[in-house]
């Protein structure tokens, strides 16, 4: 068999055996397989497995990647990477779910294209608030200190609905610690779905209840381009 489909499929049994094992009862963790560096041929075998999330890091990469593949696959393609407000009208084209927003200026973005391009207004979209619940300087997301009014400021004031949120634990961290503050900040703010976990921790974020898992390497191997690229 196809070494990237047998790896998908290895990652999808351990999936379902921790769920087992530590929630028995649905809703069930969904995969993200995360593509960035990829090419069409490693990928499509999983798109003709069947399967719809994917995840990107990067806007431009991912419109030239998948503009072709969206139209012969079914797909719902996530940004997991940082938005500059310069691009996110090319975001909303391109991707069906965004899982970085962290500040003003990109949310008010969000609603302000959604409001005036017609193009947009019968797509549907899942909008994700990034935590950077490690407070790490060189990385994206809202402050802890931010964070809840953020969240609520995008709920409540921007009326923009957010369908969950996003955190990348530090790597020298117990990433557990990390998932308990998203769940707890979901807790507080009503929002009901957590991305969090990856190669490193998939297993472990569904311990924790992780409404999504974003895994890479695990399925298509190290990528070329530095595993740090996030
Ligand atoms: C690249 C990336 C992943 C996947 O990382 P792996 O360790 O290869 O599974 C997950 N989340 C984000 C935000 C990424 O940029």
């Amino acid at each position: 068999m196809n070494k990237v489909l047998n790896n998908y499929r290895l990652v999808l049994k351990k999936m379902e055996a921790t769920q087992k094992k530590f929630s028995p009862a649905p809703p069930h963790t969904k995969l993200i397989v995360v593509t960035k560096t990829f090419k069409d041929d490693q990928i499509i075998p999983i798109l003709k497995a069947g399967h719809t999330i994917y995840g990107e890091n990067k806007v431009q990469e991912a419109q030239t990647k998948w503009q072709s593949l969206k139209a012969k696959y079914k797909v719902e393609l996530h940004l997991i990477g940082p938005l500059q407000s310069n691009k996110v009208r090319l975001a909303l084209e391109t991707f069906d779910a965004i899982q970085t927003i962290d500040r003003e200026k990109v949310a008010k973005k969000i609603i302000f294209h959604l409001n005036s391009d017609e193009s947009l207004s019968n797509k549907s979209f899942k909008f994700f608030i990034q935590v950077n619940t490690g407070n790490e300087p060189q990385k994206s997301g809202c402050d802890m200190k931010n964070a809840m009014e953020f969240i609520l400021w995008c709920k409540n004031d921007l009326k923009l609905q957010i369908h969950g949120l996003m955190c990348i634990p530090p790597v020298d961290e117990n990433p557990e610690k990390h998932f308990d503050i998203l769940n707890n900040l979901a807790n507080q703010t009503s929002i009901q779905f957590t991305s969090m976990g990856m190669t490193s921790d998939y297993l472990l974020a569904i311990k924790n209840k992780a409404s999504y898992v974003r895994v890479g390497s695990a399925i298509f191997g190290k990528r070329s381009i530095g595993n740090n690229n996030l």
